[in-house]
């Protein structure tokens, strides 16, 4: 038999990938390969799940099995890839190799992790995926306060959802506003004020420095001298590609593993989408540039090379109570910010000097406009 595909990864990016795979050729053997249970599920759900009340099982929307049956692919679970051969065209399970025909890396971001001092530090729980979800539901049951690390847009997304489950929220950041490398101050404010108005209490600028049980809980000791007492702690401190298997193997990485339009990374038979790939100098972590690069790979994996394009991609944070939707500026572009409206309606269009509409941030009922501005708004790759 002819070496299969192989797929590392069954999030959102190695799932669609074999999907729109599976539309163009229905024949050559495909694998696909991950470290968790390889359920399908859609991971911006994770950040709705204490509201609408739905556990990990909840949330999942199809086994490994019917995956494999579905994408007539064998599925592995539970398995870790140790390391790459470029040279042979083949990868590492431990000591077990398999070769590939092509090899696409779909393998995400992980948490940033930041060492804590105390004695219940393994009380920080990240939730990058659906097994994290279980973990942290597992340990928030009968609990009720939460200390969040991050207040970057999963942060805020948790906040919310965390408090609509009954949950109260501590938030913990260094930096002086909400979402601080996405959002524009003017509409910070307004999400942040939604926040508070369900009760949800920000420190910004200390970070955690000691995590200690204590009679009733726990205290974090925060470097600013405060204490906080919770019963647990969630980090969304933010992401970063995994690279290291990639860079081990001698592939080009930046911030993420490198790849051309067509998802090329810098050897033959090797390409990457999703959360771990950095497209033409953009690593996005969304789910809309993964949709795009899934469609244009299928392609190419089916014999008809095809670079990726993406046009304006606005992200729509899930902070109901404040909604909120920004399209930043493309990377390079210089504009000029101008703000309109007030209190949770807040518009913030930039514009470069002819007049372009280059990015926007729109809360509340601002965000009606975001259909009528995104026709305005440039292609972040065209
Ligand atoms: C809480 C939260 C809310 C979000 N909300 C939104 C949103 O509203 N809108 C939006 O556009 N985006 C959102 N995102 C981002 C979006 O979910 C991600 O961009 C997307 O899911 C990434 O998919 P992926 O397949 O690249 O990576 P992942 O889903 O992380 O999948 C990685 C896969 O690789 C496997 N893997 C890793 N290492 C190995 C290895 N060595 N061997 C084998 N397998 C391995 C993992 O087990 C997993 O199967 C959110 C993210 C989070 C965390």
């Amino acid at each position: 038999m002819s070496a299969p595909v192989v797929i590392v990864g069954t999030g959102l990016a190695g799932y669609n990938l074999a999907r729109e795979f599976r539309k163009l050729d229905g024949q050559t053997p495909l694998l696909l390969i991950t470290a968790d249970d390889g359920r399908s599920y859609s991971k911006p759900m994770l950040s709705t799940g204490f509201g609408k009340n739905k556990d990990a099982d909840g949330l999942s929307m199809a086994e490994p099995g019917t995956m494999a049956e579905q994408l007539n692919a064998e599925v592995r679970t539970h398995t870790r890839i140790s390391g790459i051969d470029p040279g042979h065209k083949r990868l590492w399970i431990g000591e077990e190799a398999v070769a590939y025909r092509d090899l696409i890396l779909a393998w995400g971001a992980e948490t940033v992790r930041v060492p804590v001092q105390g004695d219940a530090s393994e009380l920080v729980f990240p939730i990058n995926d659906l097994e994290d979800y279980a973990r942290f539901r597992a340990a928030a049951a009968g609990k009720r306060r939460v200390l969040l690390l991050g207040a970057g847009l999963i942060g805020c997304e948790f906040a919310n959802d965390l408090i609509l489950g009954g949950y109260e929220v501590d938030l913990v950041a260094p930096c002086e506003q909400v979402m601080p490398t996405l959002l524009h101050p003017a509409a910070a404010a307004a999400v942040q004020a939604g926040l508070e108005s369900l009760g949800a209490r920000f420190h910004l600028g200390p970070v955690l420095n000691r995590l200690q049980r204590s009679a009733d809980g726990l205290e974090a000791h925060l470097s600013d001298g405060q204490v906080i007492a919770c019963d647990l702690v969630v980090s969304a401190i933010g992401l970063r590609p995994r690279i290291d298997l990639a860079a081990a193997a001698g592939l080009m990485v930046n911030r993420g593993v490198v790849v051309d339009r067509e998802l090329k990374t810098s050897h033959a038979n090797i390409y990457a989408l999703g959360d771990c790939a950095e497209v033409d100098g953009l690593n996005l972590l969304y789910v809309m540039p993964l949709m795009s690069c899934a469609r244009a790979l299928a392609q190419t994996l089916a014999g008809n090379p095809t670079a990726v394009s993406y046009g304006p991609m606005p992200i729509t944070v899930k902070t109901p109570v404040c909604p909120l939707v920004v399209s930043p500026p493309p990377r390079g572009a210089e504009g000029v910010w101008s703000t309109e409206g007030q209190g949770a309606d807040i518009k913030v269009l930039c514009r470069d000097a002819s007049g372009q509409l280059l990015g926007y941030a729109l809360t509340g009922a601002a965000v009606m406009e975001k259909l009528a501005l995104n026709k305005e708004l440039p292609a972040l790759l065209a």
